[in-house]
């Protein structure tokens, strides 16, 4: 047995629930009969600081030390890193960003890489500590044997690619995880970890601005016995009776989605249980919706990005204005909760262009109950927007440099009228990565300010619809 400790290095935005790769990550190490530790340093009820981290390691003595990394927090977990050299066996960095730039946490202080989907990797990690014994390990074998392993990287060489995993139904459920994790990090009752659940991993669209870079572009889905079988365990196990499914494309492929509605339907234990899901705006038809919304989908989550066709177009997003009224209409009319994403500032865009998509933010408002926050590009590096622009605008690297790194954005205990205003200005306007003009920073600002506006509105309704009436 080996002994991980899981971090989450901090980032800007807190995370309310446990994230959900590095549950799969902790899951897959327990399966194999190691012990683990989570700390999430970007938990919402987190306090403390790096120095928690830094004696939680020299307290816990694990063999290796485990950090997800999105480009987001890369520099704090280098920073990290750089505290915890030779405090374990084994630093090891895995997620988005290594997936990506693979050699940049081997320059900061890890020892490990992990491109790609981590859980066969760091389980061959953990076994491979394991097997060199409790004297300490034997540094050729272990550098020899992860020089081996796929998907791994480390200074000496690295095995061959990762590849993608195609049997999801063999991973073990993310809830067998919990435990690793302090719940009370996340909830004031500190009962159980909220989190979530993905049924499918990749995604079948090809946007130019997307960083899904994990689990890719081969789309796969796990069976339907499966997924029921999680929910079950979750509703047995901890009560949970509400499903929010992370997948990319939850409706990409119409008979899984059926199959999974019947299957909701007729499984005694998700009785009015309910559900929420994510997916790009041409991806689902108005019977769809309402077959969701009969087994349960109270709320979905559209990705729609701009009201203009040659935007949609440019940025390879697949569809077209009219699939996006049709689609935000009919899961308002099936009675769903809508939330409608935007984003602005892509390098083909106007004045003009941006007129479109303000255009038609203000003809879905009456069907949208929550835009996404903010909104502006962030080119994040792997997509193919950053690979184009970044040596002509400049911003080659810009993650490694703390000016860039957007503002925290944390509306705890704000009021929300304070939350709006907050909200309705983009930090990462302010970076002004693809160097926009005056007129088309305005209009990008006026896009960010309707629809701060608009989900204070919705907030501002909904408090007056379940304030408790004078007696
Ligand atoms: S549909 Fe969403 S997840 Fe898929 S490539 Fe586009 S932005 Fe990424």
């Amino acid at each position: 047995m080996a002994k991980a400790l899981l971090i989450l290095p901090h980032l800007p935005q807190p995370m309310g629930a446990p994230y959900l790769g590095q549950q799969y990550i902790a899951a897959s190490l327990i399966a194999a009969g190691h012990e683990v530790k989570c700390l999430d340093l970007a938990a919402v009820r987190f306090t403390g600081s790096d120095d928690d981290a830094v004696r939680e390691v020299e307290r816990y003595a694990p063999d290796l030390v485990g950090m997800t990394l999105f480009t987001l927090n890369a520099r704090r977990g280098y920073l990290l890193a750089e505290r915890l050299r030779g405090a374990s066996r084994l630093l090891v960095a895995g997620g988005p960003h290594p997936t990506v730039l693979p050699d940049e946490p081997l320059a900061n202080g890890f020892d490990v890489s992990v491109a790609g989907e981590g859980e066969r990797a760091i389980v061959a990690i953990a076994a491979l500590l394991d097997r060199s014994g409790p004297s300490g390990p034997d540094a050729a074998a272990v550098a020899a044997g992860l020089g081996e392993i796929p998907g791994v990287r480390t200074a000496s060489g690295h095995g061959p690619p990762g590849g993608v995993l195609d049997d999801l139904d063999a991973l073990p459920y993310p809830l067998t995880s919990y435990p690793a994790f302090d719940a009370s990090a996340y909830s004031a009752d500190g009962l159980v970890v909220p989190g979530g659940m993905m049924t499918s991993r990749g995604c079948p669209a090809r946007c130019t601005f997307c960083a899904n870079y994990v689990t890719g572009r081969a789309y796969r889905f796990r069976s339907t016995a499966d997924i029921i079988g999680e929910m079950v365990a979750l509703a047995e196990h901890h009560g949970i009776m509400h499903f929010p499914f992370w997948d990319d494309a939850f409706t990409a492929l119409r008979p899984r989605l059926n199959a999974l509605c019947d299957a909701i339907d007729a499984e005694p234990a998700l009785a009015g249980c309910t559900w929420t899901c994510i997916t790009p705006g041409n991806m689902v038809r108005a019977h769809d919706l309402e077959r969701m919304r009969a087994a349960g989908c109270v709320a979905i989550n559209f990705g729609i990005e701009s009201g203009d066709y040659n935007i949609l177009k440019a940025i390879q997003k697949g569809q077209r204005p009219e699939h996006v009224r049709a689609a935000v209409r009919a899961a308002k009319q099936a009675g769903m909760v809508t939330i409608v994403n935007f984003m602005f500032g892509f390098p083909e865009e106007g004045v003009d262009e941006l007129g479109r998509t303000l255009a038609l933010m203000q003809e879905l408002a009456p069907d949208t109950d929550y835009f996404n926050n903010r909104g502006v590009l962030m080119p994040f590096p792997g997509t193919a927007i950053y690979e184009a622009n970044h040596e002509r605008y400049g911003f080659s690297g810009w993650w490694l440099d703390p000016a860039r790194i957007p503002d925290e954005l944390d509306t705890r205990g704000l009021s929300s009228e304070a939350a709006s205003a907050l909200l309705e200005r983009d930090p990462t306007l302010d970076q002004d990565f693809f160097r926009y003009s005056e007129p088309v920073r305005e209009m990008i600002a006026r896009c960010v300010r309707f629809k701060a506006q608009h989900n204070h509105g919705t907030i501002a309704r909904m408090q007056q619809q379940y304030a408790t009436p004078a007696v």
